[in-house]
């Protein structure tokens, strides 16, 4: 079965939750940019991150970003992400190899070290918003809490893993968005409710095994959700299908070489040589004939 995310509430209503597989798309991530072990986990986080942040935007057209900027070996992380969940990315430095943590899990947060996370929403106003927060300890879901306790201020539980099998393909992958949404309106009754809910939700959380051991046991996003809220009403709402996918054309490749500027272009010129273009999210390669470089120019001067 390919990945999805489910997404649904429960607390009659006052509990949002994202639940997601996504052991294909980190795979699709680890063969197109050839990660080390360490990268494949780091990536295949924010890639699920990103896919379940996606999912949340409320708009057909809404493009989230998410990048990582960062002291470690890995160098950075972007992520990009649609309404639909199709989501791509690709690390700074994939192919690092960092020692194992003393628990034998992947040292994620050795790879980023210290840096800032930035997430970026075009909702399609003039200027993106831009969320940024320190990370907390580069392990990526933990930097995702933070943002979204701080930059959102809505209390959050987070949830990423990536298993990476023995011969370095992705076994499992997969995590969860939990919110809590403002108790705007509540009866004294309610409100007491509520705070009894999100206590006993932590302590849960806290008791949660890892995402991919609970995927481990064979456990999919329903059931771990149902794992959680067992008595508080869960209800899913849809379930959608995420996928790797870049939308990478010549046009928009095109564009990009048009924006480093006539002079640059001329040079490029001057060379006499066909100048290759790879896209950083998928790999794909673009040749810019000398003529194609010259049109740009021609272009330029129109506008
Ligand atoms: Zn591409």
């Amino acid at each position: 079965m390919s990945d999805y995310i489910i997404r649904g509430t429960a607390g009659k209503g006052r509990v949002r939750f994202f639940a997601a597989t996504t052991r294909e798309l980190a795979e699709t991530a680890r063969q197109i940019h050839h990660t080390g072990r360490v990268a494949t986990a780091a990536l295949g986080r924010l890639l699920t991150g990103g896919a379940m942040m996606g999912a949340m935007c409320k708009n057909e057209q809404d493009l989230l970003t998410l990048q990582i900027r960062c002291d470690g070996p890995i160098g950075g992380l972007v992520v990009t992400a649609d309404a639909s969940a199709n989501v791509k990315g690709y690390a700074v430095h994939p192919g690092i190899e960092l020692p194992p943590k003393e628990n034998g899990k992947l040292d994620v947060g050795a790879a980023l070290g210290n840096g800032i996370l930035y997430v970026v929403k075009d909702i399609g106003l003039k200027e993106p918003y831009i969320g940024q927060t320190e990370l907390v300890t580069g392990e990526i879901a933990e930097d995702l809490t933070s943002y979204f306790a701080i930059s959102e201020q809505v209390p959050t539980a987070v949830a990423l893993g990536v298993l990476v099998d023995k011969n370095d393909t992705v076994k499992q992958a997969g995590g969860f968005i939990v919110q809590m949404l403002p108790g705007e309106g509540m009866s004294q009754e309610e409100a007491l409710e509520y705070e009894n809910m999100i206590d006993m939700l932590e302590l849960r959380l806290a008791a949660f095994a890892s995402v991919t051991s609970l995927m481990e046991e064979g456990m999919q996003p329903e059931q771990m959700m149902e794992a959680l809220f067992q008595d508080y009403d869960m209800v899913i709402h849809d379930r959608l299908e995420t996928k790797y996918a870049c939308n990478c054309s010549k046009e928009r490749v095109e564009n990009a070489v048009a924006s480093i500027g006539k002079k640059d272009i001329q040079e490029m010129i001057d060379d006499n040589k066909p100048v290759e273009v790879n896209c950083q999210f998928c790999n794909k390669h673009y040749i810019f004939e000398v003529e194609d470089l010259r049109q740009l120019i021609t272009y330029d001067e129109e506008a």
